[in-house]
């Protein structure tokens, strides 16, 4: 061995994101690589999740060694809020830096009773679908769950300035959630911990564009988390067209996964059907809908769609977003409407992307 031979104990590791670690992950860590209590993992999450506390030197109920050890151990960086557009509605539309200086955003939708937080799940979106402003950027590449909670608590440290908190929260942002199936899943252990952020799972909905094997694997492992899936067409001709998922996971293949889908007692799975005039919402379509969901326990949300100037779609008139809705509610399927929020600062579904301010190229492919 050289004198100036690196050995592993004076290798310094960086510090690891704190916000990635589900509450097991860090016991685990804490007590086999720090010989430190088993309750020290408790003791953390309640400082930074329940009281908000991300500077460990305030951690008072800590011995001042274990707090160097930590201080040393972890990263609690938030994601640094760039900008900041509210809408004459109240919605809030935050743009974020994270790590390589990628650009995301999350938006608090404001509705009579309550806020819903969206959240994006990746930088860009891979699945291509025609309507969408996302799908613009392309993939640059997935967060990581200690993303994802960083969006989730730098909007819960500025709500403090407005006063309000959001009580549901949707990964509806950018990206398609289940493409990222192993950030997002570890980012709602910390979301649905009650020693975390303690959110209900029905309070949270993940919404697909529909990749068959991952709705398989999140059903069988966040079951008691909401799905939705984007079927926007009734025939396979169209949702080729408009959504090249389904080339692979074609209408029939993905409603036969929704039929066997492990839905917990009292909960439905939504369906988005984007209107898009002239494309998808012909009187075939509206008959041909109902029979497609049938045996499947879901209800259905329209969202009239939030024109995108160089794309090329249009939403069809509120009456006949209305006649849908009529109908359908006739048919005896439950189907709400979902008007647009923060459209003024283009923060409604559809309309977020950073493209003019991004300089990486796209880089990665579709996994399944
Ligand atoms: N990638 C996921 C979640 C993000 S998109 C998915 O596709 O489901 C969230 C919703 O916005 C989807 O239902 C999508 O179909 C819809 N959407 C995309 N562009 C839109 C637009 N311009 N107007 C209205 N809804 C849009
Ligand atoms: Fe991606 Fe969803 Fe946009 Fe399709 S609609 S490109 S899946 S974000």
């Amino acid at each position: 061995m050289t004198p100036d031979t690196v050995t592993p104990k004076n290798i310094q590791n960086p510090p690891i994101a704190f916000f990635s670690l589900s509450r097991a992950d860090l016991e685990a860590l804490l007590t086999e690589k720090y010989q430190m209590p088993r309750f020290r993992a408790q003791q953390l999450f309640s400082w930074v999740y329940k009281r908000g506390v991300y500077d460990i030197s305030q951690m008072t109920d800590i011995g001042l060694e274990s707090r160097d050890v930590l201080a040393a151990a972890f990263d609690f960086s938030l994601p640094e809020i760039v900008e900041r557009k509210i809408s004459n509605d109240g919605t809030r539309k935050y743009l974020f830096k994270v790590a390589g200086d990628a650009l995301i955003e999350s938006v608090m939708i404001k509705q009579p009773k309550r806020m819903t937080l969206c959240v994006s799940s990746q930088v860009g979106c891979a699945m291509g679908c025609t309507f969408c402003r996302t799908a613009t950027m392309k993939l640059k590449r997935h967060l990581s769950a200690a993303e994802i909670i960083g969006q989730v608590l730098a909007v819960i440290v500025d709500a403090k300035n407005f006063g309000d908190s959001f009580q549901n929260m949707v990964f509806m942002g950018m990206g398609e959630p289940l493409h990222n199936l192993e950030g997002v899943l570890s980012s709602t252990k910390i979301l649905i911990d009650p020693k975390g952020l303690n959110m209900a799972g029905r309070r949270i909905t993940v919404s697909t564009s529909g990749l068959v094997p991952q709705i398989e694997k999140f059903g069988q492992a966040a079951s008691t988390i909401n799905l939705a899936v984007s079927l926007n067409a009734t025939t396979d001709e169209v949702r080729n067209q408009i959504m090249p998922v389904n080339k692979r996971y074609p209408l029939d293949v993905l409603l036969e996964t929704l039929r066997n889908y492990p839905l917990k007692p009292r909960r439905t799975i939504t369906i988005e059907y984007v209107m898009l005039s002239g494309v998808n919402d012909s009187k075939e379509d509206l008959a041909r809908l109902p029979k497609l969901l049938k045996g499947i326990t879901c209800k259905i949300n329209l969202i009239p769609y939030n024109t995108n100037a160089d794309l090329g779609f249009n939403s069809p008139p509120k009456e006949w977003v209305y006649q849908w809705q009529k109908d359908l509610l006739r048919q005896g399927v439950e189907t709400t409407v979902r008007w647009s929020k923060g459209q003024d600062i283009d923060a409604a579904c559809g309309q977020l992307a950073t493209l003019a301010r991004s300089k990486s190229p796209s880089s990665m492919a579709i996994v399944t």
